[in-house]
């Protein structure tokens, strides 16, 4: 099943799934929290290679976040873009045109120094198209979340014909 629901079509080209990773700049993070959903919007980094999408966050040092994942990996991410409302001549005719990214994937909080820095710089090109260096001790005030994606889909709605 594809969940396609016959107003969209799945995106298989990979420089159509990078203009969804480059534009999108939020990811809804999914966890479960012993037996209730827990989601968390946050700016990422990412790296494509191979068809494997990594995905990387940063934030605070201690959170509701952060404990979830130490428990269970086991993430479930959602990304947006490119959102353009139409209308009708009725209202079921009115719509929203768009292209998403939904994938699972494995969370991990990164602990190496060079790792963190990566994620940092991967991070920052992704928000802001620019190259930046961090030191050591930049890695000291942030946590870094690396996601490996074992499955992703991606989908583009169209504007309607006319
Ligand atoms: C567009 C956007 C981009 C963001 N980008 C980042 C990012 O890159 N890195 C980052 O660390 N955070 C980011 N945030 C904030 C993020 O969504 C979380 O608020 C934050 O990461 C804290 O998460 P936590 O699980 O540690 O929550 P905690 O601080 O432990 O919060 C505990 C409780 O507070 C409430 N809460 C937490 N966050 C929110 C919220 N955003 N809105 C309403 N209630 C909340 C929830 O009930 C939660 O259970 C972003 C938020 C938005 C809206």
């Amino acid at each position: 099943m594809n969940g396609l629901t016959g107003r969209e079509k799945m995106i298989t080209d990979e420089q159509e799934i990078i203009r969804i990773l480059d534009e999108s700049k939020i990811v809804h993070v999914g966890m479960v929290d012993g037996d209730e959903p827990y989601v968390v919007p946050m700016n990422y980094g990412y790296t494509l290679e191979d068809g494997k999408l990594t995905v990387w966050l940063h934030g605070a040092i201690r959170g509701r976040k952060l404990d979830v994942i130490r428990k269970n990996p086991k993430v479930f991410i959602e990304m947006e873009c490119a959102l353009q409302p139409f209308d009708g001549d009725i209202a079921c005719r009115y719509g929203l045109s768009y292209s998403s990214l939904m994938g699972r994937g494995t969370a991990e909080i990164v602990e190496d120094v060079e790792q963190k820095k990566l994620g940092l710089k991967l991070l920052m090109k992704t928000q802001t198209g620019k190259d930046f260096e961090f030191e050591d001790k930049m890695t000291t005030i942030v946590s870094i979340i690396k996601i490996e994606c074992t499955q992703f889909t991606a989908k583009h709605r169209p504007l309607p014909k006319n």
